[in-house]
């Protein structure tokens, strides 16, 4: 490895620019510190920061240059914030510490922590663009957004005509040779139901435990054949079907975009007739284990006597089970226009039991707006017939492909002439920010790229350098091109 110093890198504008951001302190919803920064930037650099919204995000502009004010605005994208991760020995505050650079010959990354090129990079990309006294461009706005990385809340907040340009550039992409079209939008359902416990007597608990998924991502992963440990925890109680038994609780999941690795249940079963229920029980246990461990090498079950005697009536037991086992996981229907991409998805991510309820979310995602209305309403019928609270979480729209945007276009065409090869147009399941600019402005016309990074949100992210000055030199062909399409 030849170690190097940053000042040797090219771009060397796009390279001081991340060096200094790398120095402020940028955790989502902390974005206070990296604001003000900013605008010093701005000052120094006699850009104007055109506005500011009371959700942190910021807009900066640049005038045309000489015989280029015909140009159509263009914007550039980015989010300040970054997701912090370390690694258990390295010693660094987020909120107050610089983050330590290591160059080697390919890569750039931070030593035991998260590097932020996601997307510091993005940000970099924007400031030069303000700051480059060489190139002819239109009229410029960079806006950067707050808190993308924990519910794209700062895109949220983003009223119609905060920005005035109907060509978007974001720049928070992660893979050379790729131009993203097309984002899922979603929405979460919440199910909640009253529960009071009571006493049973002549019975025996059974706590039944399973560990061990892969889980994963909910847009990336869910057509991945992986099992979610909700239903496996489900499937158990079913097999009790003709035996009397009551739940004492059941706890899965933690958050919505992941799918559940792990389920705990806990119930009564009757004195009489336990052992034959421990059979029933071994015997699904063998056959899961070994039709699951096929995509689930480490899947563990195990069934253990417990001492409760608090179960849930027989109703509320019914509904649970009946609700868990009737909610769809996994991929509903998948796109037409672009093979192999999810279009609509449910994830059951999350069972909860407290002392007052019962508590499930459900995240469904689609590309299409009408798909995830009808996905919901289904999940609502449902919990409804089992007498379940529904709530419904405020939806973030989906980026709809565009694959004959003119701008689109235009982006592919100079990405191509750059990399000298064949560039992909590609959809994901995921969600983006790009959604949420889409649903302002019918008008607008998007397009998102970026360097190659690799592993982020852990602290083995890394931005291999000449990535960096390949998407540099694309941003400023878009850049110059603007006025074609006049
Ligand atoms: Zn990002």
């Amino acid at each position: 490895m030849i170690k190097r110093e940053l000042e040797q890198l090219e771009p060397k504008n796009i390279w001081s620019i991340f060096k200094d951001i790398t120095k402020v302190p940028r955790a989502s919803k902390k974005e206070e510190k990296i604001r003000k920064w900013i605008k010093n930037w701005a000052e120094k650099n006699n850009v104007t920061i055109l506005k500011e919204d009371s959700a942190g995000n910021i807009l900066l502009t640049k005038e045309a240059t000489k015989d280029c004010e015909k140009y159509p605005t263009l914007v550039i994208q980015a989010h300040m914030d970054m997701v912090c991760q370390k690694e258990p020995e390295t010693k660094i505050d987020f909120d107050n510490d610089p983050l330590e650079l290591v160059i080697d010959d390919k890569i750039v990354k931070a030593k035991g922590t998260s590097l932020g090129a996601d997307n510091g990079i993005g940000m970099a990309f924007g400031l030069a663009a303000l700051s480059s006294d060489n190139l002819l461009h239109g009229p410029l706005e960079v806006l950067f957004t707050v808190d993308e990385e924990t519910g794209l809340t700062g895109a949220f907040a983003i009223k119609s005509g905060f920005f005035s340009g109907k060509y978007l550039l974001n720049v928070d992409s992660e893979s050379v040779g790729t131009i993203t079209i097309s984002s899922a939008g979603g929405g979460g359902t919440d199910f909640d139901l009253p529960i009071k416990f009571e006493k049973y007597n002549k019975m025996k608990g059974i706590l039944l435990k399973i560990s061990g998924l892969q889980g994963g991502h909910s847009g990336v992963d869910i057509d991945l054949p992986r099992l979610n440990a909700i239903k496996i925890g489900i499937d158990a109680l079913i097999q009790l079907q003709q035996i009397e038994f009551y739940l004492n609780k059941m706890n899965a999941g933690t958050v919505h975009n992941a799918i559940p690795r792990d389920c705990e249940i806990e119930f009564l079963v009757p004195e009489k007739g336990f052992k034959k229920i421990k059979k029933i029980l071994t015997a699904w246990k063998e056959q899961t284990i070994k039709i699951g461990r096929k995509t689930e090498p480490n899947l563990k079950i195990e069934i253990i006597e417990s001492l409760t005697n608090d179960g849930l009536p027989q109703t509320i037991t019914n509904s649970v089970v009946s609700l868990l086992n009737e909610i769809f996981h996994g991929p509903i229907s998948f796109s037409k226009e672009i093979p192999g991409l999810v279009q609509t998805s449910n994830n059951l991510a999350v069972v909860k039991t407290t002392n007052e309820k019962i508590h499930i979310h459900v995240s469904t995602r689609s590309s299409v707006e009408e798909e995830l209305q009808t996905a919901r309403e289904v999940l609502k019928t449902l919990g409804e017939k089992y007498s379940f609270k529904i709530t419904f979480d405020e939806a973030y729209p989906g980026w709809k492909p565009d694959p004959n945007s003119s701008f689109i276009l235009m982006v592919k065409k100079l990405y191509e002439e750059v990399v000298e090869k064949k560039v992909e147009l590609q959809a994901i399941h995921g969600g983006l920010e790009c959604g949420l600019f889409s649903a302002l402005d019918s008008e607008l016309q998007i397009a998102s790229i970026g360097p190659n990074i690799k592993n982020a949100h852990s602290p083995d992210e890394y931005v291999e350098i000449e990535s960096v000055n390949i998407l540099w030199n694309i941003i400023k062909k878009v850049i110059e091109n603007m006025g074609t399409l006049v």
